[in-house]
């Protein structure tokens, strides 16, 4: 069984690590850049990040199209989205 994660960093294209704070929430943190959220809160963004790859406003060419996406910037996409291979 595959233990990566289902969300990567939308900045470093990176898996992130889900940890639990220190109030106990559940929260992803890049490994790479720092960058962090509530899982639901990273998990939405995923989501936001799929509706507009559907609707055709991201072309998939891999990181650069989240780089230089010029309608907004995402914190976090899908791994099926970034790993297509
Ligand atoms: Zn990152």
């Amino acid at each position: 069984m595959s233990s990566s994660s289902p969300i990567f960093c939308g900045r470093c294209l990176a898996p992130v690590k889900l940890t639990i704070d220190a109030s106990w929430v559940s929260v992803i943190v890049c490994p790479s850049c720092g960058q962090t959220d509530t899982f639901s809160n990273a998990f939405k963004e995923a989501d936001e990040y799929a509706a507009a790859y559907f609707r055709g406003e991201i072309t998939n060419e891999r990181g650069q199209a989240l780089q230089n996406n010029p309608l907004r910037r995402f914190r976090f996409v899908p791994r099926y989205l970034v790993d297509k291979n």
